[in-house]
């Protein structure tokens, strides 16, 4: 008997100096969340260079002037029919989800991670050191790309587009991240289609942009029509092509504003190209701080002397009809300089043999490491 009350005893004994220790834990935080009494006035700090960050630079070996694959896609599919008769175009800018899939583990096995296109055009790209940034672009904004069904009265995305893919990807390997812009026109109804083989699609058109918003993805500007820009002859038709789209897209998405052009068909207009860059429709601005081509060669750098934010190079993914300059034709082809990550966004870091291919006034405020 006397021993079970000792016993009791001394849990209690215990339960009280736990609670202690909690109280005086909690009176702890209190003060310390607490403001001090009196606050002596702080000297202002002398402006300090931005630290460089260590890496191994032998190890990671990065080369932050070397060049970016931009790729551009277009519309997915299961499976050829073998019953059907498709057009050249088709099998060039078409290609299977399963393609997608391995290309991915293909590209995260080569150290390739992904990329924002704006990251790329304010130069801040953040991929970790010793790594390649790649970029996805989507053209057009086809379904098969994107779109979304209704689960349980929830909206929730297609698992027969590209969208499912990545995600179902990034959730295995969260390292390669989840990027993509989606350069849309918004006059076309993006990521919906009446006839869909079978699959009711959902969603309103803010619905949709808004999720593939919030999902981290970026939208971008491909003309309201899809135009031959090259058909155009007056600035106002460009005008109405380029700011209807972004007027358009302000009313599905409040504030969301393009910062890139995609030119459909890859044709752009000599004559009336300033229109592209900027202008206004109807009382809406608008501002592309790039113009992405259909073209076929990887990106330089902005740093890079020859770079032109008004003329970046895209590759074309290679569809179910392979050819030459296209993804798959570069990936045995890739030439030097290839970019490689520094892993600091505000660093500039490269090889003393490639110091000609940076110039230094387009460093704007990032740091620049050489060895
Ligand atoms: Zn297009």
């Amino acid at each position: 008997m006397n021993a079970r009350r000792l016993v009791i005893l001394l849990v209690m004994l215990a339960l009280m100096v736990s609670l202690e220790v909690v109280i005086s834990d909690r009176s702890s935080g209190q003060a310390a969340a607490a403001p001090p009494v009196t606050a002596s006035p702080e000297p202002t700090a002398e402006p300090t260079p931005t630290p460089t960050p260590y890496i191994d630079l032998e190890k990671t070996k990065p080369n932050e002037a070397g060049e970016i694959p931009i790729l551009m896609f277009h519309a997915f599919i299961e499976e050829l029919d073998p019953e059907e008769k498709y057009s050249d175009d088709f099998l060039r800018y078409t290609q299977s989800f399963s393609y997608l899939r391995e290309l991915l583990g293909r590209l995260y096995d080569m150290d390739y991670r992904m990329t924002s296109m704006n990251d790329f055009l304010n130069n801040s790209i953040e991929v970790e050191a010793g790594y390649k940034p790649i970029i996805f672009t989507f053209d057009d904004g086809t379904p098969s790309q994107f779109s979304l069904i209704e689960q349980d009265g929830e909206l929730v995305v297609n698992p027969k587009c590209a969208v499912a893919v990545l995600l179902d990807f990034y959730k295995e390997h969260p390292d390669f991240g989840l990027e993509g812009t989606f350069y849309v026109n918004m006059g076309r109804s993006p990521f919906y289609e009446e006839r869909t083989s079978g699959t009711i699609l959902a969603g309103t058109l803010q619905e949709r942009l808004q999720y593939l918003i919030d999902l981290g993805f970026e939208i971008g500007n491909h003309t309201y029509t899809h135009c031959d820009l090259s058909s155009i002859t007056d600035a106002d038709t460009i005008r109405q092509e380029v700011g209807k789209n972004q007027a358009a897209m302000y009313e599905a998405v409040e504030g969301y504003t393009f910062t890139s052009l995609s030119l459909p068909f890859g044709i752009t207009t000599p004559e009336l190209f300033e229109y592209l860059k900027s202008g206004s429709y109807e009382g809406t601005e608008y501002r592309n701080l790039g113009i992405v081509e259909v073209c076929w060669d990887p990106a330089i750098p902005p740093v890079n002397p020859e770079y032109d934010p008004y003329s970046i190079d895209r590759i074309r993914s290679t569809g179910f009809m392979a050819e030459a300059c296209d993804f798959e034709w570069w990936l045995t082809q890739l030439r030097d300089p290839v970019y490689v990550s520094d892993g600091d966004p505000n660093t500039v870091t490269v090889p003393e043999d490639y110091l000609s291919l940076v110039d230094q006034s387009r460093l704007g405020d990032k740091y620049l490491r050489v060895y």
